[in-house]
């Protein structure tokens, strides 16, 4: 009796013990939702206002320009110390760009990108975000084989600079309306896999990325080893997410992001139609709400 008893305690145990372990073991670790600014997102007068702002919020992350910033290095760091803000990506500010024809142009891209680098690695920057050619940026070498073998090489090297700065480049596909070059999610993490540099990654941008089948697709397609940031923007007319009303719907690429566990930056580039303070601030809590549904 006493070792049928026991018999039966095992037998009851021994499922639940494997009930209670099992999922563990495959349990996602689904990363929190780290949201970012531009500059010009936050309501205030000055940066000190506006990062007061961002922390109310629990905003973590703060994406400056490029153009100017070797020369803001010291205000940046003095504004973030002793907050829970720290440097995103810093969006583009070079002069020139990498698939200029003309040397001169090339060159002027060559030396301020790298000044920008420079500083983002002083920063800790995640990466400088660039794009490889706007459409309207002429003369442009042509859209053959041999230029993306040349775009490749050249971010080879700026890649491996990044890198010595303790930072980045990272490649921000448009939509075709202002970079028929670079589209695509999965072409530039393709392009940041044929530069062989860990310097060179890719970003999404919920706005372009209205030329994506899929944003699922589009955030998989690149994966954590080549996904180094996010923009945000509502999905009609580039507005505070949630300004365009059930447009706004990020959770298939969200759902792609917690899977991926990605834990990097998702940052706000749009304007507003409203009360700056009212919209950004219904802009986090839509992401945030949105994020856990995904
Ligand atoms: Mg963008």
């Amino acid at each position: 009796m006493q070792s049928s008893l026991l018999g039966m305690a095992g037998m009851a145990v021994a499922p639940m013990g494997f009930a209670a372990c099992s999922p563990k073991k495959e349990e996602l670790v689904v990363p929190e939702v780290k949201i970012s600014f531009q500059e010009g997102i936050p309501p205030g007068k000055d940066l000190n206002e506006k990062l007061d702002f961002m922390e109310s919020l629990g905003v973590v992350g703060f994406e400056p320009g490029g153009r100017g910033l070797a020369g803001r290095v010291t205000e940046i760091q003095d504004a973030l110390k002793n907050r829970n803000i720290t440097v995103s990506a810093i969006c583009a500010g070079f002069d020139g760009f990498i698939l200029a024809e003309d040397p001169a142009v090339k060159e002027k891209f060559d030396t301020t990108m790298r000044e920008i680098v420079a500083a983002a690695g002083e920063l800790g920057s995640t990466g400088v975000i660039m794009v490889p050619a706007f459409n309207g940026q002429k003369p442009c070498l042509p859209h053959t084989m041999e230029t993306r073998d040349y775009l490749c090489e050249q971010l080879h090297e700026l890649g491996e600079y990044a890198l010595k700065c303790g930072t980045t480049v990272i490649l921000e596909p448009l939509n075709r309306r202002e970079c028929f070059y670079l589209r695509l999610v999965a072409d530039a993490a393709a392009i940041a896999r044929d530069a062989q540099s860990e310097g060179v990654k890719c970003m999404g941008d919920f706005w372009h990325m209205q030329e994506e089948t899929s944003d699922y697709g589009a955030f998989m397609s690149a994966g954590t080893k080549y996904l180094q940031h996010v923009h945000i923007a509502s999905r009609g007319r580039r507005l505070m997410p949630g300004e365009d009303a059930e447009k706004d719907d990020y959770r298939d690429g969200f759902r792609a992001l917690k899977q991926m566990g990605y834990d990097k930056f998702i940052t706000l580039e749009c304007g507003t139609k409203g009360e700056r303070k009212d919209t950004v601030t219904a802009a986090v809590e839509l992401i945030r709400a949105q994020w856990q549904e995904a």
